[in-house]
Parts: structure tokens; C-alpha cells; sequence
């Protein structure tokens, strides 16, 4: 295998910090060209002098200001590049084989495509790029030749047990006799609460995940389930499988990381410890299988798999986004935006986390009028998405 020079952008993050630690057990295939990070720049300090970054991408000057003060390093000094559109210049550098897309929220999607655009080799953790821009981001793949690895674990487990054409930049599903995709969702925190105490919990219970450790938005979204909805809409976009052919399964354990389903009944699964290494080192090392540091799973040890369907009355965000998805993609801009701008105020302690769902609902009605055809640009994605965002906002500050 040839060595790839790889963009981290999100270093910092959970993703981010999952992915250097898989890089840094293959010093001879795998190196870090750049990373990026939007806060804690004493971590992104540490990260540039362990694995020799070449380039960091920071927001703005101050922040810059930081990194410098924060810099320690013994080799060179990397190059600081500031702003969004670094981000996106810094991910077509020749230099760069492979980007991940570890950006949190529709602020990951203009480097996201940029990288599909320079076709590269794009791990794709950032799902909200194809809930806002799924059309126009596989078709910007398709049209340079990019490679997209599937890094959420569900969706890297359906490409797993995809047949070798059916991967995911293949035209229709159907044709390859898959009848449908089984999602696993563990349920999260809140799985079996009583419902009347859901309008009291906090932010550090709705972040404290039974399984994975994750970044704060998507653990919330893990919580109302929304997360699973912007999943059903990236199967939908990565795999070309219609709605209907979507299942949300409730799996408790999460080992069982998602399942394709045949025509022919087979039903074929991947399993394995809920530690997001796995996922990232598949892609990393694709075609390979390369060491992740993940841990054997003990079958045994854990005696049972469960399965149940999920109550849309407990998770009425998933029920939205099945809605959005039937709606088209204007729905979808808004249903991550209002989802984003909800969570955020909720984890501020602005609003009960029973009003996310609220939110979302009343930013979907609001937009309704909105058409499809309006959404070829990311431009317009993301004035749609600024829209949205603004209603949102103001729908926060009434219930505070
Ligand atoms: P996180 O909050 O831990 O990290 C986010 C990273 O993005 C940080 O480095 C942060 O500095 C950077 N960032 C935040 N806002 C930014 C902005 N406006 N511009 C540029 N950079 C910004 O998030 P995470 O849990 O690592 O998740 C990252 C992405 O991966 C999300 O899209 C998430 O849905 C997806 N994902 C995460 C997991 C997981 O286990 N954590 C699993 C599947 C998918
Ligand atoms: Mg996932």
C-alpha cells in the first residue's frame, strides 16, 4: 500500500481524536498532512507536534494567536491557514490523498464537497453533509471520481455487507437484489424513561450514552433518536435505497452495527465492539483490514442480542425525519438546521429537551412551501440552511 497523506479536519473531536490514534499505529502507510480544529487549540498544539502536521486550518486570528502561544513542539512549525475557506483550498492541496470529513454539523459541508470535488479519498463522518446536500454531494462524487468510505458505523457496516458492486457510489440497490437496510439504533439514555420525565432531563444525562462515547450535539441526537433520522437519510443518499426500504431496528447492545437484507431472506450483519476505531481504520486501510486497536468481542461474554421496534411517541424526532425525507430535500436543510440550532440551546439549558422535537416541527411547517428545485447549489443549501437556523433561533428565545 501506498502512503496517504490524510486531512483531519475536527481533530479535536471525538471522531477526530479516534482517527489519529488509528493513523498513529501505521507510521508506514499513513501520515497526517493537516488538521483542523475550531476551539482548543492547546489539543490542536498537541496534535501538530505528535504527528508532524504540515498545515493547521484554525477560525480566526485570535485563535491563531492561541495556537502559536499554545506551540511546543520539536519538529517544524506547522503552517497556520485561517478561516472557512482554508478548509476547503487546504483539502484539493495535491499533496492530500485522503480527507475526513470530522467537521460536527452543516458547517462541515462546503470542505466536505470540496473534497469529493478534488476527488479524494473522503471518510465521511460528517453525515449532516448528505442530510442538507445528499444529490449534490454523490453527484460531485460520481462526476470526479472521489472514493467515499462510509465512517458512521451503521452506514460502514451496510457497505461492509454490500456485494462488491453495490458500494456506495453504485446507481440503485435494488439491482443487486437488496431488499432493504436494517439500521440499528441503541435507544439511547433515555430508552426506557418514563415518558413524563422526559421534559426534565439535563443535558448531561441526554450526553451520557450507554455505549459510545461521542461529541455533545450528536450524543443529544443519539437521545431524541434524531440522529438515527439523519442516518436513514445518508443510507438513503449513500446506498440509493428508497425510504420504504429504510428500518430502524432498536438493538440495546450495539454490537450489532447495522444489517442488509436480500431477496433471497438472507439477512447479512457486522458486528463488533461500539468503538468508532473499527469503522475509521476500515476506511483508512480500504481495501485492507488494518489494526484499529479495537478490542475482540467477546460473544460469550455477552449471551444475548436484543431487538425491538422504536416508539415514535418516545422519539418524535425520528418520525420527522421519516417525514422529511418523504418531503424532499428542502425539509431536510431544515430539519438538521432547526435540529442544530435546538440541541445547541438545549445543552445552553435554553430549552426543555422535549421542545427540540417542537422546534424541528414548527421550522418543517414553516418551510413547507419551500421548493426542491431551488437546492442545486451549495449556496442555495446553505442560505436555506441560515433561513431555517433564524426561525430556530427565535422559536428558542420564545420558550426561554
Ligand atoms: P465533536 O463535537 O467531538 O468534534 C467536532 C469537531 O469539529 C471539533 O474538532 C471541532 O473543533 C470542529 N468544529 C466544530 N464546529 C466547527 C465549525 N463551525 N467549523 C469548523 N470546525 C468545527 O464531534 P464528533 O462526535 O467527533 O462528530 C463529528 C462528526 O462525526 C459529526 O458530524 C457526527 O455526526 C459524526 N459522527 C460521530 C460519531 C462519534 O462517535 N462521535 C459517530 C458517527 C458519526
Ligand atoms: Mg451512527
Amino acid at each position: 500500500m501506498s502512503v496517504q497523506r490524510v486531512c483531519v479536519l475536527g481533530s479535536t473531536g471525538s471522531i477526530g481524536e479516534n482517527t489519529l490514534d488509528v493513523i498513529s499505529r501505521h507510521p508506514d502507510t499513513l501520515s497526517v498532512y493537516a488538521l483542523s480544529a475550531h476551539s482548543r487549540m492547546q489539543k490542536l498544539a498537541e496534535q501538530a507536534g505528535q504527528t508532524r502536521a504540515k498545515i493547521v486550518i484554525v477560525p480566526t486570528d485570535q485563535a491563531r494567536a492561541q495556537f502559536l502561544q499554545a506551540w511546543t513542539g520539536a519538529g517544524p512549525r506547522p503552517e497556520i491557514r485561517v478561516g472557512a475557506q482554508a478548509l476547503v483550498d487546504t483539502v484539493a492541496d495535491t499533496e492530500v490523498t485522503t480527507v475526513m470529513a470530522a467537521i460536527v454539523g452543516a458547517a462541515g459541508l462546503p470542505s466536505a464537497l470540496a473534497a469529493a470535488r478534488a476527488g479524494k479519498r473522503v471518510l465521511l463522518a460528517n453525515k449532516e453533509a448528505l442530510v442538507a446536500a445528499g444529490g449534490l454531494f454523490m453527484r460531485t462524487v460520481r462526476e470526479s471520481g472521489a472514493e467515499l468510505l462510509p465512517i458512521d458505523s451503521e452506514h460502514n457496516a451496510i457497505f461492509q455487507c454490500m456485494p462488491q458492486s453495490g458500494r456506495a457510489t453504485a446507481p440503485t440497490a435494488a439491482a443487486r437484489g437488496v431488499r432493504r437496510l436494517l439500521l440499528t439504533a441503541s435507544g439511547g439514555p433515555f430508552r426506557t424513561t418514563e415518558l413524563d420525565l422526559l421534559p426534565g432531563v439535563t443535558p448531561d444525562q441526554a450526553c451520557a450514552h450507554p455505549n459510545w462515547s461521542m461529541g455533545r450535539k450528536i450524543s443529544v441526537d443519539s437521545a431524541t433518536m434524531l440522529n438515527k433520522g439523519l442516518e436513514v437519510i445518508e443510507a438513503h443518499w449513500l446506498f440509493a435505497m428508497p425510504v420504504n426500504q429504510i428500518q430502524v431496528v432498536i438493538h440495546p447492545q450495539s454490537v450489532v452495527h447495522s444489517m442488509v437484507e436480500y431477496e433471497d431472506g438472507s439477512i447479512l450483519a457486522q458486528l463488533g465492539q461500539p468503538d468508532m476505531r473499527t469503522p475509521i481504520a476500515y476506511g483508512l486501510g480500504f481495501p485492507e483490514r488494518i489494526d484499529s486497536g479495537v478490542g475482540l468481542l467477546q460473544l460469550t461474554a455477552l449471551g444475548r442480542l436484543d431487538f425491538e421496534e422504536p416508539n415514535l411517541e418516545r422519539f418524535p424526532c425520528l418520525r420527522l425525519s421519516f417525514d422529511a425525507l418523504r418531503a424532499g430535500q428542502a425539509a431536510c436543510v431544515a430539519l438538521n438546521a432547526a435540529n442544530e440550532i435546538a440541541v445547541d440551546c438545549f445543552l445552553k439549558q435554553q430549552i426543555r429537551y422535549t421542545e427540540i422535537a417542537r422546534v424541528i416541527e414548527t421550522c418543517l411547517n414553516r418551510i413547507a412551501g419551500v421548493p426542491d428545485s431551488g437546492l442545486d447549489s451549495l449556496d442555495d443549501v446553505m442560505a436555506l440552511d441560515a433561513h431555517t437556523r433564524s426561525i430556530a433561533s427565535e422559536l428558542c428565545l420564545l420558550k426561554t
